[in-house]
C-alpha cells in the first residue's frame, strides 16, 4: 500500500489541498476526478516533487518521505519509484521514439546504451509500437505519441505510475488505443494513480475512483459504486455535471 497523508497545498493564500489522504493498493489503478482547479494536477506533481506542498508525507511502504523536504536524497528516492506520463506527451522532439524511450535509463538509471536499446524496444512492443522505434515525434498521431510516453515512464520500471489526463489532448479516435494499454498495463500488475475527465475511461480502467473537492476526498469507491450509487451528494452533483457519464454502457 502506498499512503500519502495529510497534504496540503496553498497557492497566493488560496487552499487548494487540504489535509488530504489517499491510499494506494498495490496492483490497483486509483484515478482521480474532481472538477477542474480542484488540484489533481498538483496532488501529482507534489508527489514527484514538482511542486512543494505545505505538509504532507507519502509512504511507499519504507517509511514516510516528508514532501515538504528539499533532501535531495529523499527527492531522488521517490522520484526513483515514480514513473510520470504527461498530458502532452513531453516527448524530444528531435530523439526517435526509441531514444525518447531509452533516454532515461541510460542518463537517469545508468543503463548501458545496448541493453536500454533493448529495454525500450521491448517496451515499445507492449504498447503496439515495435514498428514505429525509429520515427521522430512529429511522424506520429497523439496517441501514439502518448503511448511512446508510457513505453518511457514504464521502461524505468516504477513502483507507481502516475497519469495526469493522458488522453485530454487525444482526439476522440486515439483514445481507445491508449485507453487499452492503460488498462492491459493494469492487468499486467502495475499499480497506477491517474488522474481523468473522461469518465467511461476512468469506469473502465479504474480499481476505485477517488472524488475530490475543496481540497480533500469527497467519496472513494469501486468505479460501480462512485458512478452508479454514489453515497455522497456532492458526487452526484459533479457526476450529473459531467456529460460524459452517458457514455457508461447501460447493462455493464
Ligand atoms: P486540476 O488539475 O484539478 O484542474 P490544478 O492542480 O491544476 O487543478 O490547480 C488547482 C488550483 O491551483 C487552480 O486554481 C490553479 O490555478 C492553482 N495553481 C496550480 N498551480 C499553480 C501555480 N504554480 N501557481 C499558482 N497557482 C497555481
Ligand atoms: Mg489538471
Amino acid at each position: 500500500m502506498i499512503q500519502i497523508r495529510s497534504v496540503s497545498k496553498s497557492f497566493n493564500g488560496t487552499k487548494v489541498l487540504d489535509g488530504l489522504d489517499l491510499d494506494i493498493p498495490r496492483q490497483n489503478v486509483v484515478t482521480v476526478i474532481g472538477p477542474s482547479g480542484s488540484g489533481k494536477s498538483t496532488l501529482l506533481r507534489i508527489l514527484d516533487f514538482h511542486e512543494q506542498a505545505d505538509s504532507g508525507t507519502v509512504d511507499f511502504g519504507d517509511g514516510p518521505v516528508d514532501l515538504t523536504t528539499t533532501n535531495t536524497a529523499d527527492i531522488r528516492k521517490v522520484r526513483s519509484k515514480i514513473g510520470f506520463v504527461f498530458q502532452n506527451y513531453n516527448l524530444f522532439l528531435n530523439k526517435n521514439a526509441l531514444q525518447n524511450v531509452a533516454e532515461g535509463l541510460i542518463y537517469s538509471r545508468g543503463v548501458k546504451p545496448e541493453q536500454a536499446r533493448k529495454i525500450a524496444l521491448e517496451q515499445l512492443d507492449r504498447v503496439g509500437l515495435a514498428d514505429f522505434a525509429d520515427r521522430y515525434p512529429s511522424t506520429l498521431s497523439g496517441g501514439q505519441q502518448q503511448r511512446v510516453g508510457i513505453a518511457r515512464a514504464v521502461a524505468l520500471n516504477p513502483e507507481l505510475l502516475v497519469l495526469d489526463e493522458p488522453t485530454s489532448a487525444l482526439d476522440p479516435e486515439m483514445v481507445t488505443g491508449v485507453l487499452e494499454v492503460i488498462k492491459q498495463l493494469g492487468q499486467d500488475g502495475m499499480t497506477m494513480l491517474m488522474v481523468t475527465h473522461e469518465m467511461r475511461f476512468a469506469y473502465e480502467a479504474s480499481s476505485s475512483v477517488v472524488f475530490i473537492e475543496g481540497g480533500h476526498v469527497v467519496e472513494q469507491g469501486d468505479p460501480k459504486q462512485i458512478f452508479e450509487h454514489p453515497t455522497q451528494q456532492r458526487t452526484a452533483e459533479f457526476l450529473s455535471s459531467t456529460n460524459n457519464v452517458l457514455m457508461i454502457p447501460a447493462a455493464a
